[in-house]
């Protein structure tokens, strides 16, 4: 994996002359979900590297962890991704009520929506395909290909 990081990394490093922000977006959507957000957090509910590095916040990912069996749902190749980043966004959306709730409470008007732009598509685009190329690398790393979905079925590994 830090093999492929500095892969990256050199990668990032030719492209950022020419285009700029779609570059570091796929770059750093690759690394977030390299080391940050992997198909392995199906196991948060123990202590696994990904939740690790989260550090203090590592406890955000345990209900994931809860919800999906190790190398079950969450190691697929297109929903496995989509469930990590609908639970992202679910618990931000929860995390966004209750700082709304509070500053409201004390009288401040928290307006998250007026300071946030949605990024140009192209940098969209370089978002998702970073991370989606960092999660099909841990599948594959873990043996799993995109047609193993039946054949793997009963047996199941670590
Ligand atoms: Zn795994």
């Amino acid at each position: 994996m830090l093999g492929l990081a500095s892969a990256a990394y050199w990668v990032y490093q030719k492209e950022v002359a020419v285009s700029q922000p779609i570059a570091v977006a796929f770059v750093s959507s690759f690394l977030i979900g390299t080391f940050l957000i992997t198909p392995d957090l199906d196991l948060a509910e123990q202590q696994v590297r990904a939740k690790g590095r989260w550090g203090w916040l590592g406890w955000f990912w345990v209900p994931y962890g809860w919800m999906f069996a190790h190398r079950g749902l969450s190691h697929t190749w297109i929903v496995g991704p989509l469930t990590r980043l609908l639970y992202l966004g679910a618990m931000g959306v929860v995390l966004y009520w209750i700082i709304t709730a509070i500053t409201g409470y004390v009288g401040l008007n928290f307006n998250l929506q007026a300071q946030l732009k949605a990024p140009p598509q192209e940098v969209l685009w370089a978002l998702v395909l970073g991370y989606y190329a960092s999660q099909w690398l841990h599948l594959i790393a873990d043996g799993i290909w995109p047609d193993s979905g039946l054949l793997r079925s009963g047996k199941r590994r670590r």
